[in-house]
């Protein structure tokens, strides 16, 4: 058996019930077979695949919060400080129902590499709690915030630990959480990437994730000599992701046909119209379906989710695994060309395959959607320069960096003799710097 076939095996062992951690280690050990290969003796006399795949650290702590009732309530709170092999551990806050650990070592894991291909000095952790912001009212968001903080703030800084938004944390909640963070250590830091702009912000960090999935699949379509211009994009999701790679899809040219949330679907063959979902979605913190009663002409499917739908690209921005098999075999009957991941591991490892299997232009999430992360990383920059740099020069910045994560996946890819496989490129290009770098740093 392989060295990347034991940890594997191992890592199932010793983490029983969770799911999605052992698929995102899977996917990752799979393929860095090449590299493995090479250099197994030293990567084993190190234990580096054994070190790499256990978190540095989990926190796990009570969260106690009073509803508008007076009721109490108690959620569960976690942070997954991953690796600090390159940097401070960064990664997002996911606050939904279904937040476990593994769920939130999955997530940690993959953030590791994105970091790393971001070129940028940061280590990858994630974090989160049970609790769901839908139907709350502000006081109740905030009470949970200041709560989910009292706890957290210890064990986080600007040069240890800098977390960030994910699905159900958005601007509101890194307000209140950074709110509480200053009130309890006093220290005005960039402690938190995803802060309005009144208050150390970047520009362009709410657009970050959207538009970098829309910059790289211009490059993957200019790479197989294609455009993006005059494609007809199906998008899942219509969060902070769906909604600014709406936006950039529409900016080059392509039709978005769809959004969704977790109830079902829009369809408008006469492209998305970004402003109405902008104001169900962050305005009127409303369903997606409340679009077809706006928009005229426009369908909302029930219970559904778009990969039924005709379309060149798809760009999953909602959740983990909300393509299956089946799914990505309609997709490919129906001619998609391209697929790039805006959420985070959307594609089970069988509807991968199918993808790559029928040669379509795959991006996995930690390349394609690694965009949000590079603009918190550069917030983190402005913070400790307190300086503010302007819209267009962070957007440049970002577009340089999508295009250089797209360089270095694909030229990673054809190194090790698998040439057009993103996945391959991907993990072994972020595995790389972090290997190195904990060679270098001895056995801690
Ligand atoms: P938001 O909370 O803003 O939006 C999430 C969207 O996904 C909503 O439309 C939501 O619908 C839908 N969704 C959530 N859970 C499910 C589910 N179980 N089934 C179906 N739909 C679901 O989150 P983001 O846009 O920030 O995040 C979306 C994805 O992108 C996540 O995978 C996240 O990890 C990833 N990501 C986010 C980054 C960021 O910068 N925000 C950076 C990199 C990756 P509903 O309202 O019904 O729940």
């Amino acid at each position: 058996m392989s060295y990347s076939s034991e940890v594997f095996e191992r890592v199932v062992k010793e983490n029983p019930n969770e799911p999605e951690f052992h698929q995102a280690v899977k996917e990752v050990l799979s393929t860095l077979e090449p590299i493995v290969t090479k250099n197994e003796k030293l990567y084993r006399d190190a234990a580096l695949l054994e070190r790499i795949v256990e978190p540095e650290r989990i926190i796990s702590f009570r969260v106690p919060w009073v509803d508008d009732k007076g009721q109490v309530q108690v959620n569960k709170g976690y942070r997954v400080q991953y690796n600090s092999a390159i940097g401070p551990y960064k990664g997002g806050i996911r606050l939904h129902p279904s937040v476990n650990q593994g769920i939130l070592k999955f997530l940690g894991f993959e953030q590791v590499f994105k970091n790393s291909l971001t070129g940028l000095p940061m280590g990858g952790g994630k974090g989160g709690c049970n609790f769901d912001p839908k139907g709350k009212t502000d006081n109740e968001v905030m009470r949970f915030c200041q709560s989910f903080m009292s706890e957290l703030y210890r064990h986080i800084g600007a040069d240890t630990d800098v977390p960030a938004g994910d699905i159900g944390t958005g601007a509101r909640e890194v307000g209140y959480m950074f709110g509480q963070y200053k009130k309890l250590t006093g220290l005005y830091e960039g402690v938190l990437t995803g802060k309005g702009l009144a208050f150390g912000g970047s520009l362009t960090r709410t657009e970050a994730t959207g538009y970098g999935v829309g910059y790289i699949s211009a490059e993957m379509m200019n790479g197989a000599g294609n455009d993006v211009s005059g494609k007809v994009v199906g998008i899942s999701g219509s969060g902070n992701v769906a909604i600014y790679c709406a936006k950039k899809f529409k900016e080059l040219g392509a039709k978005v046909i769809t959004v969704s949330d977790s109830n079902g679907y829009i369809y408008d063959e006469n492209g998305i119209n970004v402003d109405v979902v902008k104001e169900i979605k962050e305005v009127k913190r409303g369903r997606i379906k409340e679009y077809a009663d706006i928009v005229k002409g426009a369908k909302y499917v029930d219970g559904k989710r778009p990969w039924g739908e005709k379309m060149d690209i798809a760009a999953p921005c909602a959740t983990q695994n909300e393509m299956n098999e089946a799914e990505a075999k309609e997709l490919v009957k129906n001619g998609v060309k391209l697929v790039a991941e805006g959420a985070n591991m959307p594609l089970t490892l069988e509807a991968i395959k199918v993808m790559q299997d029928n040669g379509v232009l795959y991006m996995p999430g930690k390349a394609a959607n690694a965009g949000g992360v590079a603009v918190s990383g550069l917030e983190m920059s402005q913070n400790s320069i307190r300086l503010s740099w302007t819209f267009e020069e962070v957007d440049e910045r970002l577009k340089g960096i999508m295009k250089n994560i797209y360089k270095q996946v694909t030229e990673t890819a054809e190194e090790f003799g698998k040439k057009g496989d993103f996945v391959t490129g991907a993990n072994i290009a972020g595995f790389k710097k972090v290997a190195t770098a904990m060679l270098a740093q001895g056995v801690v």
